[in-house]
């Protein structure tokens, strides 16, 4: 069966974790078909959705007005898998110390918006990822910190002795921008390497016999 794929769309970067997704699913034998979020009423048929950086007070205020917040919660609530980047990440948390973001409490952190420092700090940071043999190229863009993680969260990453990758049951949050080299593992360990999320099986894309 082809997964469908949902990338929030309503600001920030879509297009890059449209193809690193459907890449992931060629590694591990999946079909992805990819559809934007704009306006409630899509995440509901999706089978994972992707939450892009961008600026988290601006994604913020549109998930809640346009009635999509509270779909992805559900969908969350039903063990389907989330990857969370950046803006999406803070969004994502359970505390994003800033007024102008209504916190979906998806992943059990607090973070710290931009204080990796500005955009001409940017910086790339080969990264040891648990679940990955090899460093993965992080790239980093106005990223949050991580500052404190519960008790059920799996640090997946740290960078500079602070986690920078982290899981909570079906969700992946990232300060940095996966989406952004041509290594899609990271999109393969949130959706394909995850024993704790739900997704369709890929038996059922049998054809019955006619
Ligand atoms: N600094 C942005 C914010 O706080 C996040 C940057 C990004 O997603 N690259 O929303």
């Amino acid at each position: 069966m082809t997964l469908k794929a949902g990338v929030v769309a309503v600001q920030g970067d879509v297009s890059e974790h449209a193809e690193a997704v459907r890449r992931a699913g060629e590694a591990h034998g999946r079909e992805v078909e990819v559809a934007e979020i704009r306006s409630a009423g899509t995440v509901p048929d999706c089978d994972l959705l992707l939450m892009p950086g961008g600026e988290s007070t601006a994604i913020s205020r549109l998930l809640h007005s346009e009635g999509i917040a509270e779909e992805i919660v559900a969908h969350v609530e039903a063990d389907k898998p989330v990857l969370a980047t950046c803006a999406g990440l803070i969004v994502a948390s359970t505390d994003a110390g800033d007024d102008r973001v209504e916190e979906l409490d998806l992943a059990d952190v607090t973070v710290e918006r931009n204080a990796f420092g500005r955009q001409k700090d940017s910086f790339e940071a080969p990264l040891d990822v648990a679940g990955l043999d090899d460093p993965f190229p992080a790239v980093f863009i106005r990223a949050p910190l991580i500052s404190d993680v519960g008790d059920e969260v799996e640090v997946l990453a740290e960078w500079d002795g602070r986690p920078v990758a982290v899981r909570d049951g079906p969700v992946v949050g990232t300060s940095f921008h996966p989406e952004l080299t041509p290594d899609s593992r990271i999109h393969g360990l949130a959706f394909f390497a995850n024993d704790d999320v739900t997704l369709p099986d890929s038996r059922e894309e049998s054809v019955p016999d006619q």
